[in-house]
């Protein structure tokens, strides 16, 4: 898939037919005419649940027999079944129902983040294979020695999932930096001090697994896509999400579709400029937006004369946090108030730039989201341009942490609704040149 693939476009509505029998264009437009036919039947049931052969013929505008025919390929391919149960037909014997299947195919995402490494696993219809999350100082050590271990962390996940019967069809690694998603090369990752780092031949090896692509891809765009397809505010066309993690990361929605840019460098909202009186950011420069609101500054205004210790377990130190503001610790409380008037300033730029329908607060901003939304919410009405017309809800992120780890599985989801036919009938396998 090239770097403007498909993944992030709209799920494809019944308007959106190909028509089979009416190919006037050469093989190459009759093979793409079938995979976006397959892709149209896959997503149908993806989306809206089983039905029968008929009913997806009338959604689809595609005829009977080229739905049977699309259906027979997509469960030799191991995509979908038969469920045993019948409707009635309009006329005729009762109809049997198709149902997604893709219990025996899995997708892995995996993420390396400052503080800790994370994986998750489902198969194709949804199932949650494994959810794990370890703290891991990845700036005390090389890269090479981050990427083995995430890889480790990876090769127990394929075990979990070879043993629940599903073969690998895909995995994503989550970075948080630029990353050139063509070369599987992480470009520059400032808050690790990574540069110019072959992410995905190093996973690809260390894996183990030479049939299934390894992809790699910015943390905050997947955490974006996973906003998008699966969070609080699933399918809002037009959402901003930013991520509230030791680096501040950032990923665009507009009109159903990530914003990449001109290299797919696009949402690094953490290093816009906004207080050129500030204090010096991972990436060199002066006054960064994550230098006023990303957690190493909500856990230094915090601490003060009472550090919390570094080396736990973010979660436990924004717990910390939290206990201590409600027991009524000034400066734990004042630390939530002063980054969220700073999460403000940058979210006014983002919403005078975008108009999004949704801001999405991830990483920790959602964990204290009781205490950041309101104050977030107040001070981007008096600072957006359009004010309360802007129209933009806050809201946090119901993914939390989890998010770019999500979005890392589902981006593989994704490349299959899109292109069935590179899930192979024999080896389960995705092939990266389908
Ligand atoms: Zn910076």
């Amino acid at each position: 898939m090239g770097r403007s693939g498909q993944y992030d476009a709209p799920r494809p509505s019944g308007q959106q037919r190909a028509a089979a029998t009416n190919d006037p264009g050469g093989r190459s437009d009759s093979a793409a005419v079938r995979r976006n036919n397959l892709s149209l039947v896959l997503r149908r049931l993806h989306d809206h649940g089983p039905r029968s052969r008929a009913a997806i013929a009338a959604e689809t505008a595609l005829n009977k027999a080229t739905v049977s025919s699309l259906v027979g390929e997509l469960m030799a391919r191991g995509l979908i079944r038969e469920t045993g149960r019948r409707v009635e037909g309009v006329v005729g014997r009762p109809a049997q129902l198709i149902e997604l299947d893709g219990a025996g195919l899995g997708v892995l995402g995996l993420e390396v983040n400052v503080d800790y490494l994370a994986t998750y696993a489902t198969d194709l219809a949804g199932r949650v294979l494994v959810d794990r999350r370890v703290s891991f100082d990845a700036v005390a050590v090389t890269p090479a020695v981050v990427l083995r271990r995430l890889a480790g962390m990876g090769r127990s996940a394929l075990a979990a999932m070879s043993r629940a019967g599903a073969r690998p069809i895909g995995v994503t690694v989550a970075v948080p930096g630029l990353v050139d998603v063509a070369a599987g090369q992480v470009v520059l990752a400032p808050n690790l001090h990574w540069s110019d780092v072959p992410v995905g031949a190093q996973i690809a090896a260390a894996l183990g697994v030479d049939d299934v692509p390894v992809r790699v891809e910015n943390e905050a765009n997947l955490a974006a896509l996973a906003e998008y397809w699966q969070g609080a505010e699933a399918g809002t066309s037009h959402l901003v999400y930013v991520s509230g993690e030791i680096g501040v990361g950032g990923g665009v929605i507009v009109d159903r579709r990530l914003l990449r840019g001109a290299d797919g460098f696009s949402g690094e909202v953490g290093h816009m400029p906004v207080d050129p009186a500030g204090t010096r950011c991972g990436c060199g420069r002066v006054g960064c937006w994550e230098t006023t609101i990303g957690f190493a500054r909500l856990i230094a205004l915090a601490g003060g004369d009472r550090p919390i210790d570094p080396s736990r377990d973010p979660e436990e130190r924004l717990a910390e946090v939290v206990t201590r503001a409600a027991a009524g610790d000034a400066r734990a409380a004042g630390a939530f108030d002063e980054v969220g008037r700073w999460l403000a300033v940058g979210a006014a730029i983002l919403v005078n730039l975008f108009n999004p329908k949704a801001l999405v607060l991830g990483g920790y901003f959602a964990r204290a989201a009781d205490r950041i939304v309101p104050i977030v919410t107040r001070e981007l009405t008096r600072l957006a341009l359009a004010g309360d017309a802007a129209g933009c809800r806050v809201t946090a992120s119901a993914l939390g942490f989890d998010a770019a780890v999500r979005g890392a599985a589902g981006l593989v989801v994704e490349q299959v609704l899109d292109n069935p036919a590179a899930v192979s009938s024999s080896t389960g396998a995705t092939s990266q040149s389908a």
